[in-house]
C-alpha cells in the first residue's frame, strides 16, 4: 500500500499511526506544513525506509509563515522530497494570494538549484496558476499533483507536463474525480490518504484506507485490485528511480 500524501504529524497519536505504517509495510510520503515542523516530523521516520519526510511550506500557512522560507532552504539538501507546497485560491486565503505566489515560487527556484525533488503539490482552485509556475520552473523536479480538482483542460497540460498524481479515497467517491481520475495516465498514479486532513463519516482517513482508493481505482480500470496494487507499486519504483538516490533508501 502507497499513502504518497499524508500529514503524519498532524494525527493525536502519530506514533501509533508509523507503527501500524511499519506493521502493514506501507510506503508513506510523510508532508510538513511548515519547515518547523521538519525535525520532529522526520524523526517519526528515522530508521524506516517505508516512511519519506517531505520538507513543505502549505499554502494555507504561507502568509503568517513566509519568513520560514528561510529556514526551508537551509533543511533543503536533507531531502529528496518536498511537500506539502502549492497554491490556495479559495476565498479564506486569497487575502494571502501575493505571500502564497512569493512562497511557492521561491520553493521552486530553491528546488531547482537543488537538482530537482518529489514535489507534492496542492492545487485547490488554483490549478492553472500552479501549472504555469511549474512550467516556468521545469528543473523544479517531478510534481505529484495532490487531490487534482481542477478543470480538464488543466488536467491536460499537467498531463503534458509531466505531472503525476496522487487520489485519495474521498476524490474518488464523486462522478467528478472518477472522470479526472480516468483521464490520468495509468502510469503516473498513486494512492494518499491526506489524512487527517481529509474525512469520511466523521472521521479522519488513515494511511491504510488507501485501500479504498485502490477499489476505486479498480472499478474505474476495470481490473482487479491485485493488478491496480501492482501497477501502483511499478509507479513508485518508477517515480523514486528517477531519483539520483542512493538504492538502500528506496522502500521495498
Ligand atoms: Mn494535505
Amino acid at each position: 500500500m502507497i499513502d504518497f500524501h499524508c500529514h503524519l504529524d498532524l494525527y493525536s497519536d502519530p506514533r501509533a499511526v508509523v507503527d501500524e505504517c511499519k506493521r502493514r509495510e506501507i510506503v508513506v510520503l510523510s508532508v510538513t506544513t511548515t519547515p518547523s515542523a521538519w525535525e520532529v516530523t522526520s524523526s517519526l521516520g528515522a530508521g524506516s525506509s517505508r516512511i519519506l519526510s517531505a520538507l513543505g511550506l502549505h499554502p494555507q500557512l504561507a502568509g503568517e509563515r513566509k519568513s520560514e522560507v528561510r529556514l526551508f532552504e537551509s533543511l533543503l539538501p536533507r531531502t529528496d522530497f518536498v511537500g506539502e507546497i502549492g497554491l490556495d485560491g479559495s476565498p479564506e486565503f486569497r487575502a494571502t494570494w501575493t505571500d502564497q505566489v512569493e512562497v511557492f515560487s521561491r520553493i521552486l527556484a530553491l528546488c531547482s538549484k537543488g537538482g530537482g525533488k518529489v514535489l507534492s503539490i496542492h492545487s485547490r482552485r488554483a490549478s492553472s496558476a500552479v501549472l504555469q509556475h511549474l512550467s516556468n520552473h521545469e528543473k523544479s523536479g517531478i510534481p505529484v499533483l495532490h487531490w487534482f480538482s481542477g478543470s480538464l483542460r488543466d488536467l491536460n497540460l499537467a498531463i503534458e507536463l509531466g505531472c503525476w498524481f496522487s487520489v485519495n479515497p474521498v476524490m474518488v467517491d464523486g462522478q467528478r474525480g472518477q472522470d479526472l481520475f480516468s483521464r490520468m495516465p495509468r502510469d503516473r498514479v498513486l494512492t494518499e490518504s491526506d489524512g487527517p486532513f481529509a474525512r469520511r463519516n466523521e472521521l479522519p482517513l488513515m494511511p491504510w484506507d488507501v485501500c479504498s482508493a485502490s477499489e476505486s481505482i479498480a472499478s474505474i480500470w476495470n481490473e482487479s485490485t491485485s493488478t491496480v496494487d501492482s501497477i501502483l507499486d511499478e509507479n513508485l519504483q518508477h517515480l523514486l528511480s528517477q531519483l539520483a538516490r542512493s538504492p538502500d533508501n528506496v522502500p521495498v
